[in-house]
């Protein structure tokens, strides 16, 4: 016999899994051919790649990256690393130049991956993709993992930059019809604004640096202290220069009742230095 008053049994939770999840993937690396570029903004260049290389590519989280290897500049040569049991195993000759890029899009069906590369001063990766054209050979190591955010939030909150308008773009396209999300962007002017695809009840509120160099201006993180977000639980993601990518998480942690394990911000690049990703997650 069952006695109800002291069962500590509890009914099943009816709470959605918000735990995201990480995927791993076979590292592979492939050289692919320049297919088109595109302007897309003063600012943003789509570079669409192809080749046989591109086979069994896959990315499923929103914010992955791949690692683009570029070629030598003074003899156009690309390097590659093999795939070896515990990562990538170098030519003798170094190591090619390399930095994170998101896949932005990747249409299995037509062999294409497209990459948005954010234009800025001075950089080897900038200064490929603004004289890249069709034919150039680039390489793309990875994704490496994914990260899997649930979408079964209350609401969504992306903040970015330039750099993470790619990432962005593919969370907008992959949350379901009438989600809640919040957008914060920040870009040089209504020039560099794109155009997002989406099916979410979108709030988008763009920022603009108006000249001030990229990482040195306040506006995105003025634009979230000013804003008015909705109520409930929520996930919030940050990609942008990584000292205001901290100062965006703290603020949103230490203000806005954010819930640390449900706030991934990311240092996609870092004023001053070279190739850069830090994670500002707990
Ligand atoms: C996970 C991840 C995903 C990313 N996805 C993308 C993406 O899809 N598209 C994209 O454009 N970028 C993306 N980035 C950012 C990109 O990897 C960096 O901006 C990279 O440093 C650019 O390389 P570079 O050779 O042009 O400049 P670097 O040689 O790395 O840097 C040269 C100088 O330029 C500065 N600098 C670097 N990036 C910028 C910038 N964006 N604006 C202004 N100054 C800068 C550096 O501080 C340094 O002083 C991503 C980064 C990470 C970590």
């Amino acid at each position: 016999m069952t006695d109800s008053s002291t069962s500590t049994a509890t009914a099943p939770s009816t709470a959605p899994d918000r735990t995201p999840r990480r995927v791993r993937h076979d590292l592979r690396f492939r050289q692919l051919t320049v297919k088109t570029v595109q302007r897309v903004t003063p600012h943003l260049v789509r570079i669409t790649l192809t080749g046989a290389d591109l086979a069994g590519f896959t990315s499923p989280g929103f914010d992955d990256h791949a690692k683009i290897f570029f070629p030598d500049a003074a003899t156009g040569q690309l390097t590659l690393p093999t795939a070896g049991p515990d990562g990538p195993v170098w030519p003798a000759s170094g190591r090619p130049t390399m930095r994170d890029y998101t896949p932005r899009r990747h249409d299995a069906a037509a062999g294409t991956l497209e990459i948005d590369f954010a234009l800025h001063d001075a950089g080897p990766a900038t200064q490929w993709a603004e004289q890249a054209k069709p034919g150039d050979t680039l390489g793309v190591g990875g994704p490496r993992g994914s990260f899997i955010v649930p979408t079964e939030f209350d609401w969504h909150l992306l903040v970015g930059d330039d750099t993470a308008l790619p990432a962005i773009s593919r969370r907008l396209a992959e949350l379901p019809a009438g989600a809640r999300v919040v957008v914060l962007a920040e870009v040089d002017s209504e020039a560099d604004e794109i155009a997002f695809d989406t099916q979410a009840a979108l709030t988008l509120q763009w920022v603009h640096r108006r000249g001030a160099a990229p990482g040195t201006s306040a506006v995105l993180v003025d634009a979230l202290k000013a804003a008015t977000l909705p109520a409930g639980d929520f996930h919030a993601w940050v990609g942008c220069e990584s000292a205001i990518a901290k100062a965006l998480r703290a603020h949103l942690v230490g203000e806005r009742g954010a819930n640390p394990k449900w706030t991934r911000a990311s240092g996609y690049w870092r004023r001053g230095a070279q190739a850069t990703h830090d994670s500002h997650d707990e």
